[in-house]
């Protein structure tokens, strides 16, 4: 019988071993794995010699559209991560306008999402100050999660995201324990932290160095801790974005040791950029938590290798060229967030898998199992039989150089730009359709759909 799509000879990354295999695509769904499928298709690749992995579920990314669309919009930014390998990503309720907050707010990123997409894409809701009231409605529009910042965030325009008070964060977990999510965390210390920026400020410091030294590691495990004494208390699951200190890491282990649902999450960036890397490069580096210096780099890479890092995600969060502008000469100024997610996989798979021969399948666990299986996307996330074909091919030899003409930012900076890499990313099927060709660029249509986690209700028939 004739498949639509036939991938041939790839090392094929399966959930616990590395195969030579053909895959045969019928209908966007992964029909046929077997040594070898003699049928015919109407399209083959041959992939002797490269990786044929699940696409990566980026579970952490800024798209700013509607409402700072000239930030980033879905067309370039999904264009950047169709090119970088990821297949499906969830969106963060900022730092699009108005916030996704509210129903309202969900339909109107859903209307300007609409076939924009070049992968697939599902929703976070945000726990503010004062939405309470529409956790439920967001949960029922289909958010995997939800999204809550401890740090300060937001500004003074309306409808702006903004960081959660300790009575929000107690009683958002209450509710989304009731709903049976998970809640997302952004956790920094917020008075501490700005108070630390304030005194930097007063005295001149102005320089990176300064910028991490006013926000110091244990400010990150000092809000670790306390929400993960609320969500024992309220019994709301839990997953730590961007952990950037093994001390972090510790927290939540011990945590999860004691039976608590917890997660986490780290980005590329703590592993692939130090502190003085960071003086050199300047703003493009910034993001919060902060760079760390080689010293905690290196501890936050044992965490990695003893399989502690649950997941990576880019936390792809542009912005203008002015807002990370050379000639801003206070750092404090320029916008925290680093636009990265086109060359996350390649970056990681070269630094992890090349050159510290951590297990390629714990890798595709990172980057794609585990975060299916924590947001409940149960169509994605794995090469088998009915699984969405959303797969990646990586050649392992083929090194390149980070170059701003071959971003598909709608701004082309990146703290990675001239970096070396040593293996790429060739093509990204999603649901059996190619969307990316280093040959061509990218192919086709943007063909996206938005995909909503499996229902509390299924999960319960699923466990039976
Ligand atoms: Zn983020």
């Amino acid at each position: 019988m004739k498949y639509d799509l036939l991938i041939k000879n790839g090392k094929v990354v399966f959930r616990n071993e590395v195969k030579k295999a053909d895959i045969a695509v019928r209908d966007g769904k992964i029909a046929t794995i077997s040594e070898q499928i003699n049928e015919t298709a109407d399209q083959i690749f041959d992939a002797s010699g490269q990786y044929v992995m699940p696409g990566m579920i980026d579970t952490h990314v800024h798209i700013c559209e509607p409402g700072r669309t000239e930030w980033e919009g879905f067309e370039t930014g999904t264009k950047a991560l169709a090119a970088g390998g990821t297949t499906t990503y969830v969106e963060m309720p900022l730092n699009a306008l108005p916030a996704t907050t509210t129903k309202e707010a969900l339909d109107l990123k859903l209307a300007a999402a609409a076939g924009k997409n070049y992968i697939d894409y599902a929703l976070y809701g945000g726990l503010v100050p004062g939405n309470l009231e529409h956790l439920q409605e967001l949960s029922d529009a289909g958010v995997v999660a939800y999204k809550c910042f401890m740090a300060t965030c937001g500004s003074e325009i309306p409808g702006d995201f903004k960081n959660v008070d300790d009575y929000t964060l107690y009683k958002g977990m209450k509710k989304i324990a009731e709903l049976g999510h998970v809640l997302s965390i952004h956790a920094e210390n917020a008075e501490i932290t700005d108070g630390l920026a304030r005194e930097m400020i007063k005295q001149g410091r102005l320089k990176p160095a300064d910028y991490v030294e006013s926000r110091p590691v244990f400010t990150e495990v000092e809000a670790i801790k306390r929400a993960l004494l609320l969500a024992k208390e309220t019994g709301c699951k839990l997953h730590f974005v961007h952990i950037s200190s093994t001390a972090g890491v510790e927290e939540i282990m011990k945590a999860r040791n004691e039976g608590q649902d917890v997660t986490l999450e780290s980005c590329p960036h703590y592993f692939t950029i130090t502190l003085d890397q960071f003086e050199e490069i300047g703003a493009l580096a910034k993001c919060s938590p902060p760079i760390r210096d080689k010293v905690e780099q290196e501890k936050l890479w044992k965490a990695l290798e003893q399989g502690k890092i649950d997941m990576l995600t880019s936390d792809h969060s542009p912005c203008p060229p002015e807002l990370k502008d050379d000639k801003i000469n206070n750092i404090f100024d320029a916008w925290g967030g680093i636009t990265g997610c086109q060359n996350n996989v390649d970056l990681m798979f070269d630094e992890a898998v090349k050159k510290r021969k951590f297990p390629i399948t714990e890798f595709v666990r990172m980057i794609a199992t585990k975060p299916a299986e924590r947001f409940n996307l149960r169509m994605k996330g794995e090469i088998a039989i009915a699984k969405d074909a959303d797969m990646i091919l990586i050649d392992p030899n083929h090194s390149y150089t980070v170059k701003a003409d071959n971003l598909y930012y709608r701004h082309k900076h990146s703290p990675y730009i001239n970096r070396k890499i040593n293996c790429r990313v060739t093509k990204t099927f999603v649901r059996g359709q190619l969307v990316f060709d280093l040959n061509k660029g990218i192919v086709g249509k943007p063909l996206g759909k938005f995909i909503q986690p499996l229902k509390i209700s299924d999960r319960e028939v699923v466990q039976s």
